[in-house]
């Protein structure tokens, strides 16, 4: 028996329960089905299969677990950190025990490849330990004495959040935005996206068999413009962590508005990665590949533009196009898929339809711009040269395998290119020239710029992005700024004198 076909038997027997039941929502630690009884399917990208029904929730779910979480929060924010820490710990443990089961659901519900995901489960747990170790010390504070007080700070949590997140790779993001909000002391109320709902149902089982009380994660499946706008309305909920695109997180921060809710956005990207000719260009070749490729170029870090010197542009495209070309397009669930099929018709529908757009611009598709099989939604990995940054092949996110090649002719130039987009996610520099690239990464527009490297996460720095990509950011004690607030207090030394008002 093939790997493929070991792994598909495997996951009918990890999904044979979501088919006989379906995705429930999960509130005040109970697991049940929409308040109106309505649900929805999820589909798999690959085959377009029918995987589950899912409980569609609305304003009245999303009322009752604000509630839920509400009524948890006070217990939560008062339970001895070291405690929460071990049961983040313990969650991580879970995570870890159900890696398999949640690598294949992921792969099956949004057609990323199982030589990615396989480590995204891991990467989930890490992010459990990590915040789980924070804990303790996410209250500590400042003394700042002044002449008659003793001026203290301390950081105690918002209270109840939303967390939205996106489809690209779920299981990930749900927990790089749930594990610091509970290790803060905030209770949760998530909605996934839905088109790909498994896996946080998966993780919210983890959390509650881990010892999680009831009521502190809620989870709430439904559509954004209906769930999710209730969620980001709610009086109830304090605050938004919301990853998904520009133009929602503008809809969430209006909608947001009448509560005032704190917002924290990763969003969009249409990322640079600018390969000077005094760059090792091999390596550049294998790290511009790997971050448009990786993913299935559904990744918000994306080196979707590529910027190459002039002087070195004709050998790097057509090493390029070699490689591009070799990329293996196939199911999933094979080991040796590097592109499985994009999310869903709608995105294929928008992925696809920049093939004509790239050619309408006068740029040249060199690599792909097809179709793979007539069943699911895989596209062959593709390239457009020729492409200048005006056009809407650089300008807007495509968010698939799909990259966009520009020239350049100076550091002055690169940078004007780099910089003129409305996006300010990543940036990629590759040079061997130190002061270059100190002085171009001083300049480039950007919340985070590797250089001489894809992107490596390192979870105590700063995630986040400038411009339309973002608001916030993530990572060390940035995530606890967002679902904490600050507090101080201030005590008298002495008897230090007091404006007497009203007595003579
Ligand atoms: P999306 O904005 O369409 O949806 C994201 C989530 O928002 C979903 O759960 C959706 O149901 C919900 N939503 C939609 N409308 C809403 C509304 N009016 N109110 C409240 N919630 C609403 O994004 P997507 O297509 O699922 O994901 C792809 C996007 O996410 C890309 O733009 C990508 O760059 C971005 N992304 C950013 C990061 C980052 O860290 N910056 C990471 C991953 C993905």
């Amino acid at each position: 028996m093939s790997d493929l076909e070991t792994n598909i038997g495997k996951l009918a027997g990890y999904l044979a329960r979501f088919k006989e039941s379906g995705i429930l929502n999960q509130i005040g630690g109970e697991a049940q089905p929409a308040a109106s009884g309505a649900t929805f399917e999820t589909r798999s990208p690959v085959d377009e299969s029918l995987i589950c029904q899912v409980a569609k929730g609305n304003a009245v779910d999303i009322d009752a677990a604000a509630k839920a979480a509400k009524a948890a929060f006070p217990a939560w924010r008062d339970m001895a950190a070291t405690e929460r820490k071990k049961i983040l710990h313990k969650i991580a443990d879970g995570i870890v025990a159900r890696a398999e089961e949640i690598a294949l659901c992921e792969c099956w519900d949004t057609g990323q490849a199982l030589r990615f995901m396989s480590k995204a489960a891991l990467r989930g747990a890490e992010n459990f330990r990590f915040f789980a170790d924070k804990a303790p010390g996410a209250r500590d504070g400042q003394a700042l004495p002044s002449p008659t007080l003793m001026n203290i700070t301390t950081r105690v949590p918002i209270g109840p959040v939303g967390v939205i997140t996106p489809w690209n790779t779920p299981f990930m993001l749900s927990t790089w935005k749930i594990a610091p909000a509970l290790a803060a002391g905030c209770t949760v109320v998530h909605k996934p996206a839905e088109f790909s709902p498994l896996t946080a149902r998966i993780l919210m089982e983890i959390a509650e068999e881990a010892g999680l009380p009831k009521g502190v994660w809620n989870l709430v499946n439904g559509f954004g413009e209906d769930a999710g706008k209730a969620l980001t309305e709610h009086p109830d909920i304090k605050a938004i962590a919301f990853v998904g695109e520009s133009r929602t997180g503008s809809m969430i921060m209006k909608q947001g508005a009448d509560t005032l809710k704190r917002v924290h956005f990763e969003l969009g990207g249409k990322n640079p990665v600018i390969v000077f000719d005094d760059a090792d260009l091999d390596r550049a070749l294998d790290a511009a590949i790997f971050m448009i490729y990786s993913l299935n170029g559904e990744r918000c870090t994306s080196s979707s533009r590529l910027l190459v010197q002039d002087t070195v542009a004709d050998d790097f495209e057509a090493k390029l196009i070699e490689r591009v070309n070799n990329i293996r397009v196939g199911h999933p669930l094979d080991p040796k898929t590097e592109i499985g099929p994009l999310i869903h018709k709608t995105h294929f529908d928008k992925v696809t339809s920049y093939f004509d757009i790239a050619r309408q611009n006068g740029a040249k598709v060199v690599a792909g711009g097809t179709r793979v099989g007539d069943a699911g939604w895989f596209v062959r990995p593709t390239l457009f040269t020729g492409a200048d940054n005006a056009m809407r092949i650089a300008q807007e996110e495509i968010f698939g395998p799909v990259l966009t090649s520009i020239r350049f002719s100076s550091e002055e130039e690169a940078l004007q290119i780099a910089n003129d987009i409305p996006y300010g996610l990543t940036g990629y520099v590759w040079t061997n020239d130190l002061t270059r690239a100190l002085r171009f990464t001083h300049q480039l527009e950007a919340g985070m710029i590797w250089v001489n490297s894809e992107n490596v996460r390192h979870l105590p720095t700063p995630f986040g992005g400038v411009k339309a990509s973002g608001i916030g950011r993530d990572g060390g004690d940035w995530s606890f700024d967002f679902y904490m607030e600050q507090k101080h207090i201030g005590l008298a030394t002495g008897q230090h004198a007091i404006p007497r008002l009203g007595a003579n």
